[in-house]
């Protein structure tokens, strides 16, 4: 049986830099995927679809939901989001691992329905940090900040259900940390076993 990869679910709160640390993993990761969401959000400034989301209508939204086409989905904010049941399996199945890259909501869902999953929580080192995150920025007007604030405190609430706690408090370390995380899960006996069947079959003779 060809090795199926780890799915990992990391959530932060908005102005944690979860997304900067996940690219950066994925460029030190051959072997790892992240899951472009569905949205109804709009698109900001430097966004691209089908890169950074896959934005779609409302109507679009609702009409997968129907067809059962979300492994997860959540109202963040004001906007929708859902991430692909079959993208998700058929990355895990080619053995890639998979970073989904979601809210809390969507993280609760995923573990009831996938509970071999590792959760990871990005937090900041300080409010004044997040704060500070979310007003430069320059892309959300005061008051959209101050509510980013307070969701954020509610999300940031929620990191007791995570197997992982990530302090970014230097972005070089908190990476490290997520490498670590990723190579002791590669490690684990299980996916070992899968890998190295032969040499284990060999040992053993
Ligand atoms: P943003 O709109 O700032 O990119 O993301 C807002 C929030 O939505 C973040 O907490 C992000 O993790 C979450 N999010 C993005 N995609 C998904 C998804 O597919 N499902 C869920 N449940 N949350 C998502």
């Amino acid at each position: 049986m060809a090795s199926t990869g780890t799915l990992y679910i990391v959530s932060a709160p908005s102005g944690a830099g979860k997304t900067s640390l996940v690219k950066a993993l994925l460029d030190s990761q051959a072997n790892l995927r992240v899951s472009v969401s569905h949205t109804t959000r709009a698109m900001r400034p430097g966004e691209v679809d089908g890169v950074n989301y896959h934005f779609v209508s409302r109507e679009a939204f609702t009409a997968m939901l129907e067809r059962n086409e979300f492994l997860e989905h959540a109202q963040v904010f004001d906007n929708l989001y859902g991430t692909s049941q079959v993208w998700v399996e058929q990355t895990l199945a080619e053995g890639f691992d998979l970073i989904l890259e979601i809210d809390w909501q969507g993280a609760e869902q995923v573990r009831r329905l996938m509970p071999q999953a590792k959760s990871i929580f990005i937090l900041p080192p300080t409010q004044e940090a997040l704060r500070h995150r979310l007003t430069h920025r320059g892309q959300d007007s005061g008051e959209i900040i101050e509510r980013r604030m307070r969701d954020a405190v509610s999300e940031m609430a929620h990191y007791v259900e995570y197997d992982y706690l990530v302090i970014n408090d230097d972005f070089a370390h908190a990476l490290d940390d997520l490498k670590a995380i990723l190579r002791a899960n590669q490690l684990l006996q299980q996916p070992q076993q899968q890998r190295h069947a032969g040499l284990l079959g060999e040992l053993l003779a």
